[in-house]
């Protein structure tokens, strides 16, 4: 066999043709040996992305900065001047600040590839005999794999069975009206697009099912091939991380003014034009936070790899950010709210065993490896009871299916059409208004039987069938039906959404229920998990909901909690009506028609056990377990996330004024500038690397879920915010001048290390102050984040190495402090941690 060979044209040969071109056997698929050859063959079904960097791209990045090239320049000039030392010393500390910044790049893109790789789609094959769930990456050429509405192809293949199968191709040929699926084979010089039998890698299957064959994987695929035309789509900023850089860009601009101020003052106070370069270059560096973006992108990367553990994976990095400003989730019921752990309850019908019948054959599950039952718990509930029921009879009730209308949750009701002997079987089974209508004679009070059954919170499914001689058509199958009664499904709510969804209240968010299901049986679940408190609370339904217009819609969705009976079109008006009320939405949804208003929620979420991967790649986040609780735990998650960040960026805000104040005042004392440039470069790397980093670790802070969601536009440069900046990075700056004045009283170098080291030391003192936004530092959280407190510690210890150690004092231009240095040290250090301590408790006891 030359597979190789792919000028074959498996459009063109029957099916038979292609099982035998491709060697492979119906009933059995590829054996694991079979599989492993093809591999080493063909590679893994993967188009390979464009190369990562490399260390050294990436090393390059972090230098190649404007500021720090003038910087690594002034210091070979000089280097080359005679001042050895300096130049060293400077390009040494460089490179640390480069090579942290490497790991914390390393760091995010790790977590990144980690997300990335977990959304990767299963695809069911045929294996050694048996169906299994494998890695797309695995598939080869002569797989057999089921399709289903919802797929995502990920490799080229040749039908050999459908059933009402379409498929979506505008990625590959730009018609975005699903196209219709057969397997006949068909003429040779078919265009693509006109290829019925065929399904494409990149395409969607939006209904039926069927059965295929790969025929190429990876680059062989047609979409492969034109893989090296398409764009990867390039990583989006976060609005945050928008807002950000345009600021820095502002700021830098700023700060270079400032620069230019202290070279030209370092200059006229009798400084050589080399120093002061030195000087005004560190400074701009240690000062324009270039690096913000960046340790955003780290924050919300490592935010991300967190909720993965709490089950919930993040597609798109803005949604990390997001989750903090929602303020309404509208959440699917089953499975969601429910544990969809379905089972037959209650039955009611004059002629059980036609039902029994038509609830084993009008039935999509499937029999696994050990028998366990694979499907829709909707579906296996009922088969499991079925086949109990039919026991011993079973084997005369397997009659091959010939036709079939697929479930679909507009129409909300599945068809089937059975062989048997010499005739022809129908089977209906669906919502209740929507199989009524079919029946020829309506049995009395089935009606009300039914809201019986709903009332206990059921789900309520009708079955209808009928005996015909002839197979017909689609449209004849639904009509003239004989009732054959009805089935409750008990589906009880999960045991943590009632506290999940009082948690959503209390944070300011509102739960709706969107459901498929009958009004009577969602206000039942409803009310059970406190979605809806009292009886007299309205439902809406799906057809209700029609009749609105949108700004009718709108005033009634600031008191209606609970949609049934509604259709995936209607979820996306929901969504749009909120969103136009101001409101951020949180949306849930599994199938192919729920991918529009996933796309459209600020938080989409997919399902990530009963999602289809359509569904799955137009969210932004995929519950893992399908959970509601899930998606209020992430909500936390991220506006804990975003606190931090929120810190951090104070942090360094507040870090940085008082740096630039320091150097910035002095000569306004009649003062030199104060630190050397390696100083400078020094502190810059010290509080900003380690603390700053630690930052993404601090847990979360009292009553997180007690607050209103964030405004989005709001940002964080609130008052308070900017207030704190200038009030403690003036502070710092004074206490670190008065240092240095003290400290002149011995001599010059002294006093540079004394305002060197109250300069570090006063944000150290910060940094474990804005740990807690109302608490005192002493909180029983100081040690709820080690890494913090190692940063913390550490920075110490380095600090007492430069002064205390010979040769990195020499390196350092540092001198050891005497006794009566260290006390006023501390001294001024701690007026910052008093102060910040008298203002949180000041703000405690008005808020008290
Ligand atoms: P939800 O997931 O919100 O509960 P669905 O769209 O799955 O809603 O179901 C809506 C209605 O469609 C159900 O109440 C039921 O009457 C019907 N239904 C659901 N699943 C099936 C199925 N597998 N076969 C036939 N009818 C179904
Ligand atoms: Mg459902």
């Amino acid at each position: 066999m030359d597979l190789k060979r792919n000028s074959l044209h498996w459009h063109s040969l029957t099916t038979e043709e292609s099982l035998q071109q491709l060697n492979v056997d119906l009933k059995t698929g590829l054996s694991d040996t079979e599989v492993q050859i093809r591999q080493s063959q063909f590679g893994l079904n993967q188009i390979p992305d464009e190369k990562g960097r490399n260390l050294f791209q990436m090393i390059l990045a972090q230098v190649s900065d404007f500021m720090i090239i003038i910087l690594i320049i002034a210091a070979i000039i000089a280097g080359v001047m005679g001042e050895t030392g300096d130049a060293v010393a400077i390009l040494v500390i460089i490179i640390v600040n480069a090579v942290v910044g490497v790991i914390q790049e390393h760091k995010a893109e790790e977590a990144l590839g980690a997300l990335k790789k977990m959304s990767t789609p299963q695809a069911i094959v045929l294996r050694n005999g048996y169906w299994k769930s494998v890695d797309s990456l695995e598939l080869v050429p002569g797989d057999l794999v089921r399709v289903e509405a919802g797929n995502f192809l990920s490799a080229d293949m040749r039908l050999i069975e459908a059933f009402s199968l379409k498929s979506e191709e505008a990625s590959l040929t730009g018609e975005s009206v699903p196209v219709e699926k057969s397997v006949k084979e068909i003429e040779v010089d078919t265009e693509l697009a006109e290829r019925k039998n065929m399904l494409y890698k990149g395409t969607v299957i939006t209904y039926g099912h069927g059965l295929a064959i790969v025929t190429a994987t990876g680059i062989n695929t047609e979409f492969g091939k034109i893989a090296k035309l398409l764009k990867e789509e390039k990583r989006t900023q976060t609005p945050l991380q928008k807002r950000l850089s345009k600021f820095g860009k502002k700021l830098t601009w700023f700060l270079l003014l400032i620069c230019l101020f202290v070279f030209l003052i370092g200059i006229y106070q009798g400084g050589t034009w080399l120093e002061m370069l030195m000087t005004s270059v560190s400074l701009a560096v240690a000062a324009i936070p270039e690096a913000l973006p960046a340790v955003l992108t780290i924050s919300l990367a490592l935010g991300a790899r967190r909720l993965v553990k709490k089950n919930a994976l993040i597609q798109r990095l803005p949604a990390v950010e997001t989750l903090g400003t929602v303020t309404y989730i509208c959440s699917d019921k089953t499975g969601t709210l429910t544990q969809n752990k379905m089972q037959v309850d209650k039955i009611w019908s004059s002629q059980e065993e036609k039902l029994h019948l038509a609830m084993f054959l009008n039935n999509d599950t499937e029999k696994g490896l050990e028998g366990q039952l694979i499907g829709d718990p909707t579906e296996t509930s009922m088969f499991q009871f079925a086949i109990d029921k039919l026991g011993d009879n079973l084997s005369t009730c397997q009659l091959p299916r010939v036709g079939e209308i697929p479930f679909d949750s507009e129409v909300k009701r599945m068809t089937t059409v059975h062989h048997s002997e010499n005739h022809f079987k129908v089977f209906v089974k669906g919502a209740l208004e929507s199989v009524l209508p079919l029946c020829q004679k309506i049995p009395e009070n089935v009606e009300s039987k039914a809201l019986a059954m709903a009332k206990e919170g059921l789900r309520v499914l009708a079955f209808a069938g009928k005996e015909t001689d002839s197979k017909g058509e689609d449209s004849t199958w639904e009509k003239e039906l004989e009732f054959l009664g009805l089935v409750g499904l008990i589906d009880p709510p999960r045991e943590e959404s009632a506290l999940a969804v009082r948690e959503c209240k209390h944070a300011g968010i509102t739960p709706v229920m969107i459901t498929g299901d009958h009004p009577v049986t969602a206000k039942a679940i409803a009310l059970r998990i406190g979605i809806l408190e009292n009886e007299d609370e309205e439902v809406f339904t799906g057809k209700t909901l029609a009749e609105l217009s949108d700004d009718q819609l709108k005033e009634k969705l600031k008191v209606v909690r609970v949609f049934s009976r509604a259709t995936p079109e209607q979820k996306i008006r929901i969504v749009k009506a909120l969103q136009d009320s101001g409101q951020y939405v949180a949306m849930t949804g599994d199938g192919v028609n729920d991918a529009p208003s996933l796309k459209r929620a600020d938080i989409g979420i997919a399902m990530g056990i009963t999602g289809t991967d359509v569904a799955r790649k137009a969210a932004h986040m995929t519950l893992l377990d399908d959970n509601f609780a899930t998606i209020v735990t992430a909500i936390r998650e991220g506006r804990r996330i975003f606190d931090n960040i929120k810190k951090f960026i104070q942090f360094a805000l507040i870090g940085n004024t008082g740096e630039v104040l320091t150097i910035f005042l002095a000569p306004f004392f009649g003062l030199k500038i104060p630190l050397l440039p390696i100083h400078i470069l020094w502190v810059n790397l010290v509080t900003d690397g380690l603390p700053g980093l630690a930052f993404s670790g601090e847990p979360e802070e009292e009553g997180i879920m007690d607050r209103p969601p964030r405004k989005s536009n709001e940002g964080f440069f609130d008052r308070k915010f900017i207030r704190q900046i200038f009030m403690y990075g003036t502070l710092i700056a004074a206490l670190t001048l008065v240092g240095y004045v003290i400290g002149l009283r011995t001599d010059e170098a002294h006093a540079q290390t004394m305002a060197f080291t109250i300069l570090t030391f006063s944000q150290m003192i910060l940094v474990m102050e804005i740990r807690r936004t109302r608490a005192t530092m002493f909180s029983k959280s100081f040690y709820s984040n080690p890494s913090m407190l190692i940063a913390v510690l550490s920075s110490l210890i380095f600090h007492l190495i430069i002064l205390y150690i010979p040769f990195m004092q020499k390196f350092m231009k540092a001198k050891p402090l005497n006794g009566e240095h260290i006390l006023i040290s501390v001294a001024l250090i701690l007026i910052v941690g008093v102060v910040f301590e008298l203002e949180k408790l000041i703000t405690r006891m008005r808020s008290s």
